[in-house]
């Protein structure tokens, strides 16, 4: 991997109120990245801690110039922390992990293989779970298990933050809200190489989850915006006009059929098909409503897509014989160089 920026990895690690966990998580990080032997950093984000996280953060900062430290003025959220961690990270690799223990760094090595074999992407799957069944495991496998077959990608965990990316991709990814758990699903719509390796999920010793059952409810909606993200963030229409077709359709053909009853056979239609009127003039109304809902939303998927430049698409490569332009020095080298 040959590239502009002399430092190949970035570790990532969002805190929050984790002061017990920072120094050993930082001498097991130091002793596997200084083994690997290639040029790195550490992007710690001190989000908001309460406790004396930052100041231990500081200490270690002041006597390692690897270390970074990134601290938000309040308490974001992981996502949030997350994006902070990426958008500073300078490596040509970027490796997230959590601060609280869970994830062993002896595991960092593998995630790095991956990528170097090709990978775009490479997330953990913790294939033998420790925390609590109901509260955690089942939400999770179910969610994963929704987020696998709406996405398309073949993974079998999606919910930890153990993940390699390559730079390019990590900081293209739009996150907000509790998006991180949807990286590998929103990476995929821009082409990215996806794979997985297990990794070990240990108990948590110091501190405590800053999470409940509370969140489940929060992931299924994201879970219902990421699919519609996903699939019709370009083209509403298509969603809402196929309800809204249908809707006003079928309601019409009620009305119609109401209509007949009425002029042809002089039924009285509020005594005889009171509720079947209701539910024609419901059926056509909410039909109308979604078919509008899908134009605004085409508007404003307009407003968004050109406002931000934003494109529609994502190149892994470009070959071209075309100089690129007021780039002289570039003649010299030959045409369709991958590594540029
Ligand atoms: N975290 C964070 N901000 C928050 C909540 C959590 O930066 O608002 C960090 C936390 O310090 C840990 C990681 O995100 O490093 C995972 O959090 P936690 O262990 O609470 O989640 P769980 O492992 O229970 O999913
Ligand atoms: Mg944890």
């Amino acid at each position: 991997m040959r590239s502009d920026s002399p430092i190949q990895f970035s570790i990532v690690v969002p805190f929050y109120n984790e002061q017990e966990n920072i120094p050993p998580l930082y001498m097991k990080l130091t002793e596997v990245l200084d083994g690997i032997g290639e040029p790195y950093e550490l992007v710690f984000v001190d989000d908001g801690s309460k406790d004396n996280s930052f100041k231990v953060l500081s200490d270690i900062y002041e006597h390692d110039c690897r270390v970074n430290v990134v601290r938000l003025r309040r308490n974001f959220g992981q996502t949030a922390a997350l994006k902070a961690g990426f958008d500073f990270a300078r490596g040509e690799v970027v490796v997230s992990m959590d601060g609280d223990l869970q994830h062993d760094p002896e595991e960092i090595p593998r995630f790095l293989e991956k990528i170097a074999e090709g990978y775009d992407l490479v997330s953990g799957w913790r294939y033998q779970r420790t925390d609590h069944w109901l509260t955690r495991q089942l939400p999770s496998r179910t969610a994963n298990w929704m987020m696998a077959k709406l996405s398309g990608i073949e993974l079998h965990d999606f919910g930890t933050t153990f993940k390699a990316y390559r730079r390019e991709i990590i900081q293209e990814i739009p996150l907000y809200g509790e998006l991180h758990r949807f990286i590998p699903a929103l990476a995929s719509t821009t082409g990215a190489k996806i794979t997985e390796i297990p990794i070990e999920n240990r108990q948590r010793k110091n501190g405590q989850s800053n999470y409940g059952i509370g969140r489940t409810i929060r992931v299924f909606l994201d879970l219902l915006m990421v699919k519609f993200l996903l699939d019709y963030s370009t083209r509403p229409l298509q969603f809402f006009g196929l309800l809204g077709m249908g809707g006003a359709g079928l309601g019409s053909l009620l009305g119609g059929y109401l209509v007949y009853e009425k002029f042809y056979n002089h039924m009285a239609i509020m005594t005889e098909h009171g509720p079947l009127m209701l539910l024609a003039v419901a059926l056509f109304i909410s039909g109308v409503q979604f078919i509008s809902m899908g134009l605004l939303g085409e508007i404003i998927a307009r407003t968004y897509y050109e406002s931000q430049n934003k494109p529609i698409y994502a190149l892994r490569e470009v070959k071209s014989h075309r100089k690129e332009m007021g780039d002289s020095t570039e003649s010299t080298r030959p045409s369709g160089n991958p590594d540029r």
